[in-house]
């Protein structure tokens, strides 16, 4: 078994098949992630399971074809590809990330003008999550998924601000590079995140 605080909840971000190997974001070493990711929720004792995903309309301000297609001045939230469409194939879990039926499911970026990476949500949109934990008395959250660098960082932070004790593992969080990766880490750490390897919650 792994090791975890009494009512600790775990977040899965975005393991959703634009952000895996050969999606339109994909994460190379996304199978390897996920492997990481099924063991932790099935040898770790969380009192609930999150699932947060991606889910932009197909004019989301996120898009930069789109932008540059309607000629229109170009946000600089236009920074990536299109994906995780609402209801696409590519804002899909992936079919490997193993859930069960008692999972909540989180959708971000819904609003189609303005980003969101935090599973919490944006000042333009409330996911729901932080009522959520507060209803279960969650008082850890240990964050996994994709990618370091934005999702899981930014739903991180938001974690320390609204007063949880918040639990990046690394070895479950995919990175776009890994330089890139270990800056953010380091961020986090000086932000007030534990980061951990799954290895530290064996007992
Ligand atoms: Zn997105």
């Amino acid at each position: 078994m792994l090791r975890v605080p009494p009512n600790s909840a775990l977040i899965i971000v975005d393991i959703q098949n634009d952000f895996c190997k050969n999606g339109a974001l994909g994460i190379t070493n996304s199978d390897y992630i996920i492997q990481k990711v099924n063991h932790l929720r099935q040898h770790a004792a969380f009192c609930k399971v999150f699932l947060t995903a991606d889910w932009h309309p197909l004019d989301h301000v996120s898009f930069r074809p789109v932008a540059l297609e309607n000629g229109s001045p170009i946000s600089e939230e236009a920074i990536w590809p299109i994906h995780c469409v609402e209801y696409s194939d590519g804002a899909a879990f992936h079919h490997k990330l193993i859930r069960a039926a008692t999972d909540t499911i989180i959708l971000k970026g819904r609003n189609k003008g303005k980003d969101c990476y935090s599973g919490f949500g944006s000042s333009a949109e409330d996911t729901g999550l932080l009522q959520g934990l507060r209803s279960l008395g969650v008082k850890s959250i240990f964050i996994v998924g994709f990618c370091t660098e934005y999702c899981c960082a930014s739903t991180a932070q938001d974690g320390v601000k609204h007063g949880f004790e918040v639990y990046l593992v690394e070895d479950g969080c995919g990175t776009l590079s890994e330089e890139t990766g270990r800056k953010t880490i380091a961020d986090l750490r000086g932000a007030g995140v534990n980061v951990v390897s799954s290895n530290d919650l064996l007992m």
